[in-house]
């Protein structure tokens, strides 16, 4: 079909420990009957501040955690029915980055190792083919084949989250979830990785799952944006409708936060008044 990834009613309860040894342990809900379809070749974003429940969503597409209630269907199959088949076939068609390359990523392997690693483990080609399709790779997300040899602590940042998306793509992919994949890096360059994050969608058809606190980001990348608040889904929208004309209080508050456009809010804002200063008045 046309969805690759549906969410339905996901929920998450967590049991929270209680400070003294004697008390009961209390039930905490991070993520509250989330449902969102991701279509094919599109990017939806999900956003909200840090503890809405963002990386718990995506723990649970990438099946690293159970739901406590609702399902994750990937092209129609149900993570939780999966054989053990499927889920070797899941790991390789759904890929994480996260903010940590290091997450992804073992700072004691050469950028070589580090992205032959999953097509070694899969079985994928002769040493000779996976040397050739690791200069791809790296060709790919625009670093030059001299970094095969280096190790990722002798990068930049920029670099090193470059490495973590050639490994993700290292087998072919259909989605990529980026936890909060460009948050710890400059504004510069993570303009310049998100960019590369679109080339390769269209490239390859891609479909992303963008999670950020940050909804300045979402502009550049996002079709569609799921706004959470406490766990629960505030506001989903197309991109541009939840920029333009947010319907929920807590999806303007983190359109505030976005540095820049406080001031081109205040200016029109300042426009506004002046106009309603000059508005005629009528009673
Ligand atoms: P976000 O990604 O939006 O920052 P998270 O999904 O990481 O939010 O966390 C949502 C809430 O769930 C937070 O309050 C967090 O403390 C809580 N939480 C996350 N993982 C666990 C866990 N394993 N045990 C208990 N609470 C958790």
């Amino acid at each position: 079909g046309d969805d690759v990834i549906v969410a339905e009613n996901l929920t998450r309860v967590f049991s929270i420990r209680g400070r003294a040894p004697w008390e009961k342990p209390t039930p905490f809900t991070a993520v509250d009957d989330v449902s969102f379809r991701l279509r094919r070749g599109t990017t939806t974003a999900i956003v909200g501040e840090s503890g809405s429940g963002k990386s718990t969503v995506a723990q649970m597409v990438l099946k690293l955690l159970e739901p406590t209630s609702g399902q994750v269907r990937f092209d129609g199959r149900d993570l939780a029915q999966m054989s053990s088949k499927e889920l070797f076939e899941l790991r390789r068609r759904v890929q994480p980055i996260f903010q940590n390359p290091y997450g992804t990523i073992d700072p004691t392997y050469s950028i070589f190792r580090t992205v032959e690693e999953p097509l070694r483990l899969h079985g994928i080609g002769t040493r000779r083919e996976r040397v050739a399709r690791v200069r791809d790779l790296l060709d790919k997300v625009a670093l030059p084949t001299g970094v095969m040899d280096r190790y990722p602590n002798e990068l930049s940042g920029g670099q090193r989250q470059r490495v973590a998306i050639a490994r993700a793509l290292a087998l072919e992919p259909e989605v990529v979830v980026c936890d909060e994949a460009v948050s710890a890096l400059d504004v510069l360059v993570q303009a310049q990785v998100l960019e590369l994050l679109n080339d390769l969608q269209s490239e390859l058809g891609l479909s992303y799952i963008f999670i950020t606190h940050d909804l300045a980001v979402v502009r550049q990348i996002a079709d569609d944006v799921l706004v959470m608040e406490q766990g629960r889904v505030v506001e989903h929208a197309p991109t541009e409708q939840v920029f333009t004309d947010p319907q929920q209080e807590y999806t303007r508050r983190l359109l505030d936060a976005i540095p820049g456009r406080s001031i081109e809010l205040a200016g029109s804002r300042i426009l506004g008044d002046l106009e309603e200063a000059q508005a005629p008045t009528t009673d």
